[in-house]
C-alpha cells in the first residue's frame, strides 16, 4: 500500500492564529479565489475538514482551525487530529507582532510532537507581500531563531521545523505547498528519476508534474527551479483550462481532461511550452527551446513511455478511477 491509496490519506492540517490567513489559503489554493476575494472571508471559527481527494490528486485533508482553540480542553482529541501520516503547516502573519504566534507555534509543535513523532511541521510566514525585501530575510530570520531557541530551551531540539516565505498575491503559497506536500509522497524519488529520464531523451529543459486542480507541483526533475519557469507553467494551465473550458464551474471542482489532449504554446523568445494530460488529475509541463521541438514525434512518444511508467508507481485508484457523476464532458 502507498500514502496516496484512498484509505491512508496524510493530512496536512493547517494552523494558526485568528486572521493569520488560513482560510485564504484553503481558497486561493484549493478553490481559485483570487486574492482580492479573501478581503471578505469570514473569519474562521470551527474547526474544518475538507476533504478535496474526489478533484485532486494529491489525498488530503486540510483542517482549518480557528487560532483560539485550548489544546488542553478534554474535548480536544488530539490523537484524532495529529495521529496519522501527514504535515502541520503553522501560519504566522508576518505584517502582524508575531510573539504571540510563535509562543502558539510552540505549544501547538510540542503537544503535536508528542502525540505523533511522525508529523512533519512546516512554518508559513505568511503575507510578505506586503514587506520589503530586507524585512522578509529579517524576518525569517528572527522567527526562525526564536522558534529554535524555544524548542532548544524545551529540551526538543530534535524537532525539525521548515519555513517558507508565502503570500497569496504570488505564487510563493503554491510552491510552499508543492514543497509540503512533494514531503508526503512516498513514489517522489521514483517519480524525479522518471522526470529526469524523461527531459533528458527529449531536449526538454524543465518539466514539472502538476495536479491541475491546485497547481501544486508534486514532482519536478532534478534541475533547479526558478520562479518564473514555474509560473509560466501555471498560466500555461489556467490557459488550458480556460480555453478547453473543462472546469465544470457549476458543478463544483471536478476537472475532466481527456487522455488524448495536448496542448503547445510557442513564446516569442523560442521557448515552447508544451503541456500533455498524464490522468484526469495529472498534467505534465515542459518548457524548451523551440529547436529541440522539431523532434515532436520522439518527444510525443517518450511522453507515452513516461506516462506509462507513472501509472505503474502510483496506483490506479488515483489515476484511472472511474470520474464522479458530476464530471462535466467536453
Ligand atoms: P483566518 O482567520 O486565519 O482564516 O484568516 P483569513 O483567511 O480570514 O485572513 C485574514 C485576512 O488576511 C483577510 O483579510 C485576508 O485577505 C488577509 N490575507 C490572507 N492572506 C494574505 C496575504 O498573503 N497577504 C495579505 N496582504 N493579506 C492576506
Amino acid at each position: 500500500t502507498t500514502i496516496l491509496s484512498p484509505d491512508q490519506k496524510p493530512k496536512i492540517l493547517l494552523m494558526g492564529l485568528r486572521r493569520s490567513g488560513k482560510s485564504s489559503i484553503q481558497k486561493v489554493v484549493f478553490h481559485k479565489m483570487t486574492p482580492n476575494e479573501t478581503l471578505f472571508l469570514e473569519s474562521t471559527n470551527k474547526i474544518e475538514s475538507e476533504n478535496i481527494s474526489n478533484s485532486s490528486f494529491v489525498q488530503f485533508k486540510i483542517l482549518d482551525f480557528p487560532g483560539q482553540i485550548d489544546f488542553f480542553e478534554p474535548s480536544f482529541d488530539s490523537e484524532k487530529i495529529f495521529g496519522g501520516q501527514g504535515a502541520l503547516v503553522f501560519v504566522i502573519d508576518a505584517q502582524d507582532d508575531y510573539m504571540e504566534a510563535l509562543q502558539r507555534l510552540h505549544q501547538t509543535v510540542l503537544r503535536a510532537h508528542k502525540v505523533n513523532p511522525h508529523l512533519r511541521f512546516e512554518v508559513f510566514i505568511h503575507k510578505v507581500d506586503g514587506l520589503s525585501d530586507d524585512t522578509k530575510i529579517e524576518t525569517q530570520r528572527d522567527i526562525h531563531q526564536r522558534a529554535n531557541d524555544d524548542l532548544i530551551d524545551a529540551g526538543m531540539e530534535q524537532i525539525h521545523l521548515s519555513f517558507y516565505l508565502t503570500s497569496i498575491y504570488d505564487h510563493s503559497i503554491f510552491e510552499a505547498f508543492s514543497k509540503v506536500v512533494q514531503k508526503l509522497i512516498p513514489q517522489l524519488p521514483t517519480l524525479e528519476n522518471l522526470l529526469n529520464i524523461f527531459i533528458s531523451n527529449s531536449g526538454i529543459e524543465k518539466a514539472f508534474l502538476f495536479d491541475v486542480l491546485s497547481k501544486i507541483y508534486i514532482a519536478t526533475d532534478s534541475s533547479p527551479v526558478d520562479m518564473q519557469s514555474y509560473e509560466l507553467c501555471c498560466e500555461m494551465i489556467d490557459v488550458v483550462i480556460d480555453i478547453s473550458d473543462i472546469y465544470g464551474k457549476d458543478e463544483g471542482v471536478q476537472v475532466q481532461f481527456d487522455k488524448e489532449s495536448s496542448s503547445i504554446i510557442k513564446l516569442n523568445n523560442q521557448t515552447i511550452l508544451y503541456l500533455r494530460e498524464v490522468s484526469r488529475y495529472l498534467a505534465l509541463v515542459c518548457i524548451l527551446r523551440e529547436d529541440n521541438f522539431d523532434r515532436q514525434g520522439l518527444i510525443d512518444y517518450n511522453f507515452l513511455c513516461f506516462r506509462n511508467a507513472i501509472q505503474e508507481v502510483t496506483p490506479s485508484a488515483s489515476i484511472t478511477s472511474t470520474p464522479p457523476s458530476t464530471t462535466t464532458h467536453f
